[in-house]
């Protein structure tokens, strides 16, 4: 029976739909590819809202064909194409094809993973995905942890369980229940200055104030641990009460990995909360030959791992990891409707007891895909060509004398400015954010932009296997037209405010 009136829900008298549109839909993700040659068209946001403005949502469309046509003109042939090797600007991986196959399954199904009632065999996929991380990690059989939306969410945990861990044991306080005690004020939280701003914005979301943050000055973009140790001894005198360190295993910026085993041992000696946030630096779980880099991370009380950062997977998948399960309690409510007590009796998994979120989706079924199709190895494989290829660019740019190159990376981050002559710092900051405007405006070529002590750098993350040194090589080349450019029609200009100064 399809009555009219159960058009377009998915259920067994619509498959033959169902099959028809998924069909158009990756038929017209198989344009994209071969219609986008540059990683951006160069679209202005004016020119998208006229496209955008004549559309009627009160008159929808006839068919399938018609809607693809529509939003292939209004966003796939504009979209930021991440899977070109031109694509070098943020932390951005291209996606294998078993995960995105993963996705088919993971919409239409469209299991919840908060309780076993919603999702059944999801839940035991997800905890087996967690448990294969944690045992990459190097934890025991304690460790456990759940899939989040991304790092921010996984940090937030983290800095969330030192805050509640550190009240329990230390004031025997329960904030959860009684909100903050007039201590926390004074909870601190060390972070290198080179960490990610997410930090920030979770202390003040839990309520202990983004003054709660030190930020401890890096050597080489890397935490400096005897000014660790200075800051937490001051923290101290002055009558704070440091409550956890977050190390960072990549930094967003260079790609560095702060001195883990240093760090842990001094969490250790100061009983404090040890987070590492490896969002981008999880990927070297997946590499023999470069996994050393991140000795020391078994010593965590949690970590982050965001596999849409660096294991191939489409936003969103990551994951929050704990050493001990037991710490994930702190998070655990009980709803009558949902996770009742009885279900830990009678031994019914509720992922929903160590998360934030309540209805939430099944990504860890795109990760088990790629696992089980392609292996641990290759993953390491793509990175490992990725830091290869990291390096040799870093020596290119090192030794061309139009580059200031800042510091070479653990992974695959590079920061570097066009610096061809001895210019005053405010006109390399002008020519190197000209650059960077002009292959927005272009589109054949997207790198990053960061600020590094106040001046103005341009950044590459090479995150795509299939980006070649030759690639980049040419990316340089353009980099140098633009910049050449540039000083062509402001070298008066700059020389006159020269004379000036
Ligand atoms: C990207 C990043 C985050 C935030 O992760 P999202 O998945 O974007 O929320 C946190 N920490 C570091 C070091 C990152 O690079």
């Amino acid at each position: 029976m399809n009555t009219p009136q159960y058009k377009h829900i998915f259920y067994e008298g619509n498959s033959s739909e169902y099959s028809k549109a998924i069909q158009l839909a990756s038929e017209s993700v198989v344009r994209f590819l071969e219609k986008n040659k540059k990683p951006f068209s160069g679209v202005t946001p004016a020119q998208l809202r006229a496209v955008m403005a004549p559309i009627d949502l009160n008159a929808p469309l006839p068919d399938y064909a018609s809607l693809l046509e529509e939003v292939e003109k209004l966003y796939s042939d504009h979209a930021i194409a991440f899977h070109l090797p031109q694509y070098i600007a943020h932390l951005n991986c291209p996606v294998v094809i078993p995960a995105i196959a993963a996705e088919v399954l993971i919409t239409a199904i469209n299991s919840s993973l908060d309780t076993w009632d919603q999702s059944a065999g999801g839940t035991l996929i997800e905890q087996r995905m967690i448990t294969w991380t944690c045992n990459e990690i190097g934890y025991d059989s304690n460790g456990d942890g759940v899939f989040t939306s991304g790092g921010t969410q996984s940090n937030l945990m983290g800095l969330l369980l030192a805050r509640d861990h550190y009240a329990k044991e230390y004031l025997r306080y329960n904030i959860k229940q009684k909100g903050l005690p007039a201590e926390s004020s004074r909870f601190r939280i060390f972070v290198s200055e080179m960490g990610h701003f997410s930090i920030k914005k979770n202390a003040a979301l839990l309520g202990l104030g983004e003054q709660s943050v030190v930020a401890i000055p890096s050597d080489g973009y890397r935490m400096n641990t005897t000014l660790l140790e200075e800051a937490i001894q001051s923290e101290l005198e002055e009558g704070n009460i440091p409550i956890a360190i977050v190390a960072t295993a990549g930094t967003t910026d260079f790609g560095n990995i702060d001195p883990l085993q240093q760090i842990g041992q001094i969490a250790a000696k100061y009983r404090l909360w040890f987070h590492v946030d490896a969002a981008y630096g999880c990927g070297l779980l997946l590499s023999s030959r470069y996994r050393h880099l991140l000795n020391g991370i078994e010593m965590a009380d949690s970590v982050t791992t965001d596999y849409h950062k660096s294991f191939f997977q489409p936003v969103s998948s990551s994951a929050f990891l704990v050493k001990h399960t037991r710490s994930l309690d702190l998070l655990k409510h009980h709803a009558d409707y949902l996770n009742p007590k009885e279900h830990d009796e009678d031994g019914l998994p509720n992922q929903v007891n160590k998360s934030i979120q309540t209805t939430r989706r099944f990504d860890a079924l795109k990760l088990w895909f790629t696992l089980r199709l392609m292996g641990k190895q290759q993953l390491g494989n793509y990175i490992e060509t990725i830091i290869d290829t990291s390096a040799a660019v870093a020596d290119m740019i090192q030794q061309d004398v139009d580059f200031d190159l800042l510091s070479f990376s653990d992974i695959s981050a590079l920061v570097f400015r066009y610096y061809p002559e001895r210019l005053d710092e405010e006109s390399v900051c002008a020519v190197n954010q000209y650059i960077k405007k002009e292959l927005f405006k272009e589109g054949a070529a997207l790198v990053a932009g960061t600020r590094i002590n106040g001046s103005f750098y341009l950044k590459f993350t090479l995150l795509n296997p299939l980006t070649t040194t030759e690639d980049v090589a040419k990316i340089l080349q353009i980099i140098k037209d633009h910049g050449a450019d540039y000083l062509k029609h402001h070298k008066q200009a700059l020389s006159k405010t020269r004379e000036i100064a």
